[in-house]
């Protein structure tokens, strides 16, 4: 793809201004929140913004909130300049970069908060119910600043993007969301920004999550398992042969995220595990009839 002028803006006024802007001659916007570190798997959803809007919008903001640890969210790999370029190459027309202090001024005091199963299962149970009120908080203020038609977000990160679907519906921002295919490098290792501190030993033994989770969505369209527990067992099984203990492995409702009860519909299968000190998730859609299972989301 031809690489665009790119805008880059790191101020919210400066930012509504160039909206108001191209919305005056009629333009519509997409949008994709992103913590920089912008590989394959972002592109994928620039691009998608790029060919359905006039305008494109990136951010590109490590959000302090949602990191557990402060190595983890010093370890987080920084290059704008190079995620200016990667954005620009897939077709971004403006990337909003804002400082910590531009998005959390002096005296902010406000949390999206989501509970429910939502936010208390998978990621909520092992990270803290809290978990995704940085993130919620976060996607609220940039969707406020950029008011978007349209935000995509990945499938990588399912729970997430329910999550932003339930306070977008919640608060009538309107913005409609879309959630986009998880982007896999050949072996099917989803793409993260977090894969680039693996050595190679921890990426060959990384591959046996997206192995686990086509393991159990075979044991489901191939009817060797009859039940969400024989699912995941089969997950686990391939998981541990790698010598990997997840921290969940689970069948659940897409939707709700509730455990699945029987294999029946469209089931979400998610895993999530620690390979060689870094923290990887990644999961896939399966349809519980045996000749129609999915596994590339
Ligand atoms: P992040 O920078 O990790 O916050 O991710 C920004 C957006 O990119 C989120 O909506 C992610 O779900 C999405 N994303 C991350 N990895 C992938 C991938 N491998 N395929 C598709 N989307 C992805």
């Amino acid at each position: 793809m031809t690489e665009r002028i790119v805008q880059t803006i790191r101020t919210v006024p400066e930012l509504r201004d160039a909206i108001v802007a191209r919305r005056a001659d009629g333009a519509t916007v997409g949008f994709v929140p992103t913590m920089g570190a912008l590989h394959s798997g972002h592109c994928a959803l620039i691009e998608r913004a790029a060919s359905e809007h006039d305008v494109a919008v990136v951010s590109i903001f490590v959000n302090p909130t949602p990191f557990n640890q402060a190595s983890d969210l010093e370890q987080y790999p920084r290059d704008e300049a190079a995620d200016v370029k990667a954005a620009a190459a897939a077709g971004a027309t403006i990337c909003f970069t804002p400082s910590v202090e531009e998005i959390y001024p002096a005296g902010f005091s406000t949390r999206v908060q989501v509970r429910g199963p939502l936010t208390e299962t998978l990621e909520g149970q092992e990270r803290g119910v809290g978990h995704f009120d940085g993130m919620a908080t976060v996607v609220a203020i940039l969707l406020n600043a950029v008011g978007p038609d349209v935000a995509y977000f990945g499938a990588k990160d399912a729970q997430q993007a329910l999550v932003v679907r339930r306070f977008v519906t919640d608060l009538r921002i309107p913005t409609e969301i879309v959630t986009a295919v998880t982007v896999r490098d050949r072996d099917g290792l989803a793409l993260s920004s977090r894969n680039a501190r693996l050595s190679a030993a921890g990426r060959e033994q990384a591959l046996a999550i997206s192995a686990a989770l086509q393991a159990a969505a075979n044991a489901i369209s191939d009817g060797s398992a009859t039940s969400p527990e024989a699912a995941s067992a089969a997950g686990v099984e391939r998981l541990r042969a790698a010598g990997i203990t997840p921290e969940y492995f689970a069948v659940t409702d897409p939707a709700t995220l509730e455990p699945a009860s029987q294999l029946s519909g469209r089931l979400l299968i998610s895993c999530a595990a620690t390979v060689d000190g870094v923290r990887l998730i990644d999961n896939l859609t399966v349809s519980a009839n045996r000749e129609a299972a999915t596994a590339n989301v």
